[in-house]
Parts: structure tokens; sequence; C-alpha cells
């Protein structure tokens, strides 16, 4: 199958459910769905954690698990332009789960809940026969809404901050102790959460474990940008959902995809391409938009002010030019290869 198994249950779903009414401006296919309502536009998306499939449980601090649940929902209705407000909280939890770690994880969501402005009014409480399910669904509101599906030929294609590093992070929590593991909780700093000022490899792991994004920035962003997605599969997944649902190409030159100065030294050390990981990784949560040329001062005043490094890493090309990667002098085909949930 040459497109992931997850995009095509997406598929078979929204050409068999009912089609929704006027009211939804933007349903299924998008980072979060969007009612137009009287007072404005209301954006809703929903996210879920599971054991075993996006974290382990031995492994994942159950603090910043609860970070990691709340940063994902708001990460969806940030990409659409849109600030999160309300959430409805849903887990499904097996008998043997320890008061303890249910604390830490709650304990998590509520930094993230105050950290983000977001309120949880209610949710669902559950068993279940094996792993952990965190859901987390978020709604928020929009004034200029940003979908995937409006970028336009000769739009610069921008990412915010540096690619790979939660991949980077998360391989190294793989083959790392458990003492260095609960070390790595310790360093995260909850009065300004800025993993770079931890020690290496640290730095990496926590972006894995407890993203923290700025919910503002896309809503700041809508004004001067075409379209925008959250990077929570891969640069590469990612900016072929721009370029599938705007019906466009793109180029991307890989020597300009950001990469922290931590990476670099990780893929030294594993023998690893950090642009490779950069490319396939996925949950940076950072922000990949498209827009025009003319706005590159407006947007690098917009990051400036919210101390996010913006770069520059291709443009937007007619549909049939593809979707390429210049290194060097050479194109080549920019392949799919994101984060397969179903692959494991
Ligand atoms: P993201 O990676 O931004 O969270 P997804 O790849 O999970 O987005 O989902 C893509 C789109 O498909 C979204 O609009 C989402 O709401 C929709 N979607 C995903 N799963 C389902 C489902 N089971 N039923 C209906 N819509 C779904
Ligand atoms: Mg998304």
């Amino acid at each position: 199958m040459g497109i992931k198994r997850e995009f095509a249950i997406i598929k078979m779903l929204q050409e068999i459910l009912p089609p929704p009414s006027d009211r939804v401006a933007l349903g299924i296919g998008d980072d979060a769905a969007v009612l137009e309502t009287p007072s404005g536009n209301e954006v809703f998306s929903t996210d879920v954690l599971v054991e075993d499939v996006h974290f382990k449980k031995s492994a994942h601090p159950p603090f910043l698990l609860g970070i990691k649940a709340v940063s994902a929902g708001v990460s969806d209705i940030r990409a659409m332009g849109g600030i999160p407000s309300y959430g409805l909280l849903t887990l499904a939890l097996p008998g043997q789960v320890e008061d303890n770690y249910l604390e830490k994880l709650g304990q998590g969501i509520a930094w993230g809940c105050r950290h983000y402005g977001l309120q949880v009014i209610g949710g669902d409480t559950t068993g279940s026969p094996g792993p952990i399910f965190i859901n987390l669904m978020v709604w928020g509101y929009g004034q200029d809404i940003i979908t995937r599906s409006e970028t336009v030929v000769g739009d610069l294609i921008w990412v915010t901050g540096t690619l790979g590093d939660a991949r980077a992070g998360l391989d190294w929590i793989q083959g790392a102790e458990t003492q260095e593991i609960s070390s790595v909780e310790r360093l995260f700093r909850e009065e300004k959460p800025d993993h770079f000022l931890a020690p290496e490899p640290a730095r990496l792991a926590l972006k894995h474990f407890s993203p923290v994004i700025d919910p503002e920035l896309g809503s700041l962003l809508a004004g001067a940008v075409n379209a925008m997605v959250d990077i929570s599969d891969g640069l590469s997944d990612d900016l072929g959902h721009i370029c599938q649902q705007s019906r466009a190409g793109a180029l991307i030159y890989r020597d300009r995809i950001p990469i922290s100065p931590e990476l670099k030294r990780w893929a030294k050390h594993s023998g690893e391409d950090p642009q490779e990981i950069a490319l396939k990784g996925g949950e940076d949560y950072e922000l990949l938009f498209c827009a025009a040329p003319a706005k590159e001062q407006e947007i690098r005043k917009i990051l400036d002010g919210r101390g996010v490094r913006g770069t520059i890493i291709g443009e937007i090309k007619p549909r049939d030019y593809g979707r390429k990667i210049a290194r060097g002098t050479e194109i080549e085909e920019l392949k799919p290869g994101g984060w397969d949930h179903f692959a494991r």
C-alpha cells in the first residue's frame, strides 16, 4: 500500500459518512473542523494517545505525558489559526494503573491547561482491557481560518523551530537506562519551558516527552499566510497534505531544513542523516505554512515578536511539477515517509 493505512481509513469513512450541513465550513480532512456560528468560527479537534503506540508507560513520565496530551490537542487548533478554549478529556484505563501514576498524569494535564488557557469542562472515564487511552477533544475560536488547501504557486514554504528533535529524542529514550530517563523529568522547567536549556540529549527527549508550543502563534500568522498545517506526521507527509489538498507541487531545499545543533550531534553519533530524520520524524508540533513572498517581512516580525525561529525551506510549484527535494544541484522526488502508527 503506497498510502499509509491511516489515511486510507479516513478516506473510506469520509466517503460513507453522511455529508455535513451548510453550517459546517470545514469537515473531515484538515487539522480541525470548523463551524460557522453567528458569533464567529468555532474550531474542533480531537487527539488520542495510546499506550504502546504513542508512549511506553514505563519510559514516559506521566506528568510529561499529560502535558503532551494537551499540546497535541492545542496544536491542531492553532494550525487552523484558532485559539484553544475548552476541552473534553476521555480516559480508558486498565484496572492495575496506580493512583500515583494517574495523579501525576492529571497534574501534567492541569499544567498544560494552565499554560494554554484551556478549560476542561467534561469528558468520560472508563476501563480498558489493555492499553491506556488518553483522548482530548479541544474546541476553540478563530477569526481568519487557515486551511491546508489554499496555497498557490509561488508561495514560499516556511517552518517554525527546528525539525527532527522529537524523533531523535525517541530514539535516545529507546536505548537509555531507566535512571537516565527519570532524570529527564527533573529537567522540565515549569516557569519557562525551554527544552534547549537542559543538557543534551535530554533536550531531545523532552521534545518527545513534553512538547510545549505557543498557542497564539497560529492566530497571529493567520492574516499573513495562505495555508498551514502542524508537523505531527513528519515534514514530508505534512507538506504532502498541503500539496494534495491545494492541488499543488513543491520544491524543498534539503540544506535549508532547520536542524538543531543537538540533532546534528545526535545524528553524527548514530550515523544517520539529520535531514532525513527531520523529513520523516513526526511529533515536532512545529508549524508549516505557505505564504506569498511579499509577506516575508510581516511574517518575520510576527515570529520575532514571539521569539520563534522561522525558516523558508522551499516554494510551491504547479501540481504537475510533483513534490521534489533539492540536494545541492541535484533534484530528487520527495518521498512520503512519516511515522506510521499501523506499522508496528
Ligand atoms: P492530524 O494529524 O492533524 O491530527 P489526522 O491525520 O489525525 O490529522 O486526521 C486528518 C483528518 O481526518 C482530520 O480532519 C480528522 O478530523 C479526520 N479524522 C481522522 N480520523 C477520523 C475518524 N475516525 N472519523 C472521522 N474523521 C476523522
Ligand atoms: Mg494536525
